[in-house]
């Protein structure tokens, strides 16, 4: 039981989409759902505030949303497979 817990858990961090920290190479975790709603993240290595510009960041936005649709849809083939 616990073991099985421990790989799910490892599953979804491995899922969760971020990119670098312009300044110190840390990876920021982003998920769709923050990315979507925060405008704001805060790298935890060195603080950094990065604003999101909703006009300039769209594509990507749009980019991150159609992967992560097309990575459920993938999912849920491979349930009932
Ligand atoms: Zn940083």
């Amino acid at each position: 039981m616990r073991k099985r817990e421990e790989r799910q858990e490892k599953q979804v961090q491995q899922r969760t989409p971020g990119m670098p920290c312009p300044e110190c190479g840390f990876q920021i975790e982003m998920s769709i759902y923050s990315l979507l709603t925060q405008a704001e993240f805060k790298c935890p290595g060195c603080l950094l505030t990065l604003s999101m510009d909703r006009e300039v960041s769209r594509p990507a936005l749009e980019l991150l949303q159609k992967v992560n649709t097309q990575r459920e849809e993938m999912e849920k083939h491979k349930k009932f497979s």
